[in-house]
């Protein structure tokens, strides 16, 4: 998608802080951290969030999960850390490209806000 924040970093397009990448996703970080750890896990392939998501991927679903835990293993927040996808804007959504935010390295609160 030419006009996707994402898509243009994933496309080397526009900067980033990457952490990690491989076939089917790459990991960088987030610009406005939350957490001493906040790291973007992002499908290479465009789809709008988890709601446009189909029965295809769900093997690509369950790689960005593996991913997650694999970055928080290398950042060293392995013990403790929170995983979180925002579907549409009234969730917090602000970039229609399926992302899963990683935070770790502070206490966390429940619920969200
Ligand atoms: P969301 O609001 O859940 O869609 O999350 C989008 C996230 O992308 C926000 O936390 C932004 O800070 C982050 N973000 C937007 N543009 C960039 C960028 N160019 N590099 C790194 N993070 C970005």
């Amino acid at each position: 998608m030419s006009d996707c924040i994402f898509c243009k970093i994933i496309a080397r397009q526009i900067p980033s802080q990457l952490v990690y990448e491989d076939e089917h996703a790459i990991a960088f970080k987030d610009m406005t951290p939350q957490a001493p750890t906040h790291v973007l896990i992002v499908p290479r392939k465009h789809v709008a969030g988890l709601s446009a998501c189909g029965d295809g991927d769900q093997a690509l679903l369950g790689h960005l999960q593996r991913v997650a835990a694999a970055v928080a293993e290398k950042a060293g927040i392995a013990s403790g850390y929170r995983l979180v996808t925002n579907n549409g804007r009234s969730a917090g959504q602000s970039v229609d490209h399926l992302h899963y935010h990683l935070l770790g390295g502070r206490s966390m609160q429940w619920p969200p806000g």
